[in-house]
């Protein structure tokens, strides 16, 4: 049963439930630095260093925040990660300013003036919680437990178990607003109707082409550190080539191989025709035709896999390269082009 007494307990046990992000240093002292010093420019001293991980995305970029006098004051890259190689994005780095940030909302506040005169009063950790099981309570007694919303910054692993599947889900709300919402969410979404999955992470150590629809991924992206700077070091190597279809000419598409302007929306009716040239061409005969077993193709799931290849075939026939020019503005060569080059070069990453 939801009381104060257990609102309070859980409040203990998850204190980050009320962080809004920054920077995770909870036990950071106990684990080895691995490298890396940094010395205060004014006094000379050596700065201590705490090894952590940023939380400024979902990416969680193992990192070495400096402390001088107890103070944050500069974040850098874990040099021996495996995962970054040592590399973090301005964005993680400005993490120093999010902690200290005199706007930080530290203590529990209550309006005391209108809504949006700016007239808040510091309350006691008690007041806060007495009041918000007490709201909350009400609630559940009018059976209306999903008029509460939970809404938080960043929350991970065990923290989101335990507040999530746990005391929301036994207080009876599924009403959660975070930093997700406004994020990534649309592209999860996106890639939920599409792929059934959400988290796209490309293997580019060990691919040799890259088709981009969209993505900006040496800008902006999901695991961006870890990715871009995997993409970065082939690109480097001129032993990869990426090509990027995008309306506007984003960072990565100006660094790719070859930036294709398609009109908005229509990046599908371009893979349509690349499939389209891949089937009728038998372009995906060899290392790439096992996993035409996988395919579904009917309701029934368990043809051969020349059965799957002949409905492919003949679903296909209609999106041809000049169909998808008319919709796209991409020309019917460049469409054949690019299938082609996509289909032949091993392996290749979509
Ligand atoms: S990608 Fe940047 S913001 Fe995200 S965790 Fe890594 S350093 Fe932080």
């Amino acid at each position: 049963m939801l009381n104060r007494r257990n609102l309070l307990k859980l409040g203990a046990a998850t204190p980050i439930a009320f962080a809004t992000g920054g920077i995770a240093l909870g036990h950071a002292s106990n684990l080895p630095v691995f490298g890396g010093k940094d010395y205060s420019p004014i006094t000379g001293k050596e700065r201590t260093a705490i090894p952590s991980a940023c939380w400024q995305c979902v990416t969680r970029c193992p990192n070495i925040s400096y402390v001088e006098n107890g103070r944050l004051v500069k974040i850098e890259g874990q040099p021996n990660s495996i995962r970054t190689h040592g590399v973090m994005c301005a964005k993680g780095q400005a993490g120093v300013n999010q902690t200290n940030d005199p706007d930080r909302i530290l203590h529990p506040m209550r309006r005391v003036g209108k809504r949006g005169e700016g007239k808040w009063k510091r309350i006691s950790w008690d007041e806060a919680l007495s009041e918000l099981a007490g709201r909350m309570k009400g609630l559940r007694d009018k059976g209306e437990p999903e008029k509460f919303m939970f809404h938080y910054g960043r929350m991970k692993a065990s923290h989101s178990k335990l507040i999530k599947s746990l005391f929301l889900a036994n207080y009876g709300t599924g009403t959660i607003g975070n930093h997700t919402s406004i994020c990534e969410a649309a592209k999860w979404t996106g890639q939920e109707m599409c792929f059934n999955k959400h988290y796209d992470n490309w293997d580019f150590d060990n691919t040799n082409y890259v088709l981009n629809f969209g993505s900006n991924v040496l800008e902006s992206h999901t695991n961006h550190i870890p990715t871009s700077h995997r993409l970065i070091a082939r690109m480097a190597k001129n032993d990869i080539k990426l090509v990027t279809f995008d309306v506007r000419m984003s960072n990565t598409a100006a660094k790719s191989n070859e930036w294709v302007p398609v009109k908005p929306g229509t990046d599908r009716a371009v893979i349509l025709a690349m499939c389209n040239v891949i089937m009728s061409e038998d372009l995906y005969k060899g290392e790439g035709e096992e996993f035409l077993k996988f395919v579904r193709t009917s309701s029934v799931g368990d043809e051969p896999v020349s059965a799957k290849i002949a409905t492919l075939k003949a679903h296909l026939a209609e999106y041809t390269p000049e169909w998808a020019e008319g919709v796209s503005t991409v020309s019917a060569d460049k469409i054949r082009e690019i299938a082609r080059e996509f289909a032949t070069t091993k392996p290749p990453a979509y």
